[in-house]
């Protein structure tokens, strides 16, 4: 049995703290989250019934400022992946400098067989129970996998009324019209994009022409492979829930996303389809896992035939797996780092919203490279002075300002 992705997490926070030079106390104060909430939350749904779900919200660290990370809303959310999840917020907001400590929310429910109706009360009802432990200077929540601006909206919404006060900084991912910026809905793919860059010219690959496959066709995939197709790479791969989609000679990519359901669903119009794990067995030069947690293990690591493997999922290789790469050469650019962009341009959506002035397109995408790129140069930078792979490099970046400002406050 591979090890479950918090106690793996645990694990490279220990090495990472010990690599920084802090002791064992350090370690306690980091290797969980200070507070998790588990919360019921009952739902009248559209045929009468009355439906009891179950919801966590996490909040890893707030050290540096309030907590921060997005909600999922899918049927395997467990309380450990919530954990593991404001984990990893924290190391992301370290790694990009941003003022906050890591925080996630999820609820175990399959939104694919929900109306909207039920998705309302449902999400108004998570923030009514959660409402005592967040807050715009507190914990911010955002969307992450099946959630959406909308879904944001109502949230907003909700926390608002309870307050008795317009509370835009509460969340963010927000619709335009109520306090959303510009460039949310992309940051996570244009995120990636960057650090797809960056590692391709120091794998000494040229973009255009280079072969991508993408694993998964959500918000951060469908946006990526709009992106790369863009960029002039050939993308000969993509895949969904149900199943991948190959053509060593690229893939339509403007037909796909044209015929792509809200929750990334395509392959189910085409018979010609392989499965998520033959997929990522493809030879190719740039592999994005950006679905769900998992996917490369030792059982497939041998396997994987690209170069250069860029994380825009939450923990989609497994330590095991990541041991197994860098030892065959493929540079592999983590999760922390890759998939910071939506937290990011976040932030900067929290700071338009305490300011009540709003930023152009051009403005968040160029704010959101410049951090980027200087991000990926001091992990990459990191991991060749300190000869450790780029995650144990993201980790030791990520926790220091936390660890910092843990022993500025006189906590350890
Ligand atoms: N859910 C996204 C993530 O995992 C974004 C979080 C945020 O914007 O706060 O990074």
């Amino acid at each position: 049995m591979e090890e479950n992705m918090f106690l793996s997490t645990q694990r490279v926070i220990k090495e990472a703290l010990a690599k920084l030079g802090y002791g064992e106390e350090m370690y306690e104060l980091l290797k969980e989250p200070l507070r998790v909430l588990t919360v019921r939350i009952p739902v009248r749904m559209d045929d009468g019934t009355v439906k009891v779900f179950t919801g966590y919200r996490a909040q890893h660290s707030d050290a540096v400022g309030p907590t921060k990370g997005g909600i999922r809303f899918h049927p395997d959310v467990t309380e450990e992946e919530v954990k593991a999840l404001s984990m990893w917020m924290t190391i992301k907001a370290g790694i990009v400098g941003l003022p906050y400590g890591g925080g996630k929310g999820g609820i175990v429910c399959d939104p694919r067989n929900m109306s909207m109706g039920e998705l309302e009360r449902l999400s108004r009802g998570y923030v009514r129970a959660i409402s005592q432990i967040v807050g715009p200077s507190k914990d911010i929540p955002a969307p992450d996998v099946f959630t959406n601006s909308q879904i944001m909206a109502w949230m907003m919404d909700e926390y608002s009324r309870i307050r008795e006060f317009d509370s835009p900084g509460f969340i963010t991912g927000k619709p335009l019209v109520l306090g959303g910026s510009q460039g949310r809905e992309k940051a996570t793919a244009l995120g990636v994009t960057i650090c797809i860059e960056e590692a391709a010219k120091k794998a000494g690959i040229e973009l255009r022409d280079a072969r991508v496959i993408i694993q998964g066709f959500g918000n951060a995939g469908s946006f990526l492979a709009k992106f790369l197709h863009e960029a002039g790479a050939r993308v000969i791969g993509i895949s969904d829930a149900y199943g991948a989609l190959y053509d060593p000679n690229g893939l339509d990519i403007p037909y796909l996303l044209d015929r792509r359901d809200s929750f990334g669903t395509v392959t189910t119009l085409f018979e010609n389809v392989i499965t998520n794990q033959e997929l990522l067995e493809k030879e190719c030069d740039i592999l994005v896992p950006a679905a769900v947690a998992n996917q490369i293990t030792r059982d497939n690591a041998a396997n994987i035939r690209a170069k250069i493997v860029v994380e825009a999922a939450n923990g989609p290789t497994t330590l095991e797996a990541t041991k197994i790469l860098t030892e065959r050469g493929v540079l592999l650019v983590p999760d922390v780092l890759a998939s910071a962009g939506g937290v990011t341009v976040s932030y900067f959506e929290w700071v338009q919203n305490n300011q009540g002035y709003y930023w152009t397109e051009e403005e968040v995408v160029e704010k959101l490279k410049e951090k980027l790129t200087s991000a990926f140069h001091r992990v990459y930078e990191l991991a060749e002075s300190r000869r450790v792979d780029m995650r144990m490099a993201a980790y030791m970046i990520g926790l220091r300002q936390t660890a910092e400002a843990a022993r500025y406050r006189g906590w350890v």
